[in-house]
């Protein structure tokens, strides 16, 4: 559908719902890489303060104190922080920010498809970089597209694939003065963080996230960290009051309580280490080591692993035309249900 208002660019977008499988009704929920857990301490905390929100208010203009929570929680200045409605915003802000029209973006890909969709919203071009076969990053052509394009955004470790690049792949984009976006949404689950680079770098912006790890992917908050500079940048096109009250506080309590980040991140990679040992012994699928709380595996008519899953009460991310489909690790007794009726699918023992 058009409307006759439309921008030009939109005839290549669709929207995002289109993209994900909408989980409906009891299915188990292993398609939009979430903790399968809620924060109950800070839920108790969000219960204990919710009639002390000043909700007549307009909350902090530009998040000063929770930056300021962030900022201590990292080891970097209020100055180094900017927050966001979700990572999202952050992407979204630095398309508004650094994207001119016909300015080049190098995006490796397959990765995190908001990328290229933001390029094209601020009328930029994204260079799109094949992975290698082995899904890592292909250095030799960003390298050599680098010296045209003025950012390139990675994403480590990479969503959908779960791989995590060395960091000297990011120090040799770094060193040729591009802007370089370094999307950690999953690094909590990688024990990897390039926030130290920050210090080396003022071409370097990471983001985070506290809808993975955290389990709070309802309250919809992001960050990213980088030079005074950049930041000052962002916060000129970022929109006032961003960031609803409720979201704030809920934020500040779960950096008090990262105890609980900590428990799920561990819980999580052994869960990861359980389906990824129980998939290997599946000679039908390959699978790509991950670095995440997900695993890409390939294997033949994935439309029809993906539905057949749906069929037996479970959800996991199929993508249109690709080799591979995508699971979340849950529970451990989602895994052993996926487990189970993966090799039911498949007719295996
Ligand atoms: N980056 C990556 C790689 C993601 O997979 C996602 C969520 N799908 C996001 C960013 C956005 O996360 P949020 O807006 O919830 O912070």
């Amino acid at each position: 559908m058009k409307s006759k208002f439309d921008r030009e660019i939109l005839d290549q977008l669709l929207p995002y719902a289109s993209e994900v499988s909408i989980s409906d009704g009891d299915l188990v929920r292993l398609h939009a890489n979430e903790l399968p857990w809620r924060n109950e301490a800070v839920m108790w905390s969000l219960r204990d303060s919710i009639l002390d929100i000043p909700s007549n208010r307009y909350p902090e203009v530009t998040n000063s104190e929770l930056r300021s929570k962030i900022a201590e929680y990292i080891g970097y200045k209020n100055e180094n922080v900017l927050v966001g409605n979700g990572s999202d915003e952050i992407i979204d802000t630095i398309g508004k920010a650094f994207i001119e029209p016909l300015d080049k973006v190098l995006i490796p890909s397959p990765t995190f498809s908001l990328y290229s969709a933001i390029t094209r919203v601020y009328s930029g071009v994204p260079i799109i970089i094949p992975l290698t076969s082995e899904y890592m990053l292909h250095m030799e052509k960003l390298l050599s597209e680098a010296k045209n394009a003025k950012i390139a955004i990675i994403c480590s470790p990479n969503n959908p694939t779960g791989v995590l690049y060395p960091e000297d792949e990011i120090k040799a984009l770094l060193d040729t003065g591009i802007l370089v976006v370094l999307d950690e949404a999953y690094g909590e689950f990688s024990g990897y963080t390039g926030l130290p680079l920050i210090n080396e770098y003022d071409n370097l912006i990471v983001m985070k996230t506290f809808s993975k790890a955290f389990g709070l992917a309802g309250f919809r908050t992001g960050y990213c960290v980088g030079s005074k500079t950049v930041i000052e940048s962002m916060s000129k096109v970022i929109l006032p009051y961003n960031l609803n009250m409720i979201s704030t506080k809920t934020i500040e309590f779960a950096i008090d309580h990262a105890d609980f980040m900590n428990e799920a991140v561990k819980r999580i990679i052994e869960n990861r280490g359980y389906l990824f040992r129980e998939m290997e012994k599946i000679k039908e699928v390959k699978l790509v080591p991950s670095k995440t709380n997900f695993i890409l595996f390939e294997v033949e008519n994935p439309r029809k692993i993906y539905e057949e899953l749906i069929k037996r009460g479970i959800l996991i991310r199929y993508f249109e035309g690709k080799k591979y489909l995508r699971v979340s690790v849950g529970t451990y007794e989602n895994c052993v249900k996926f487990i189970s009726d993966l090799k039911e699918i498949l007719n295996v023992r």
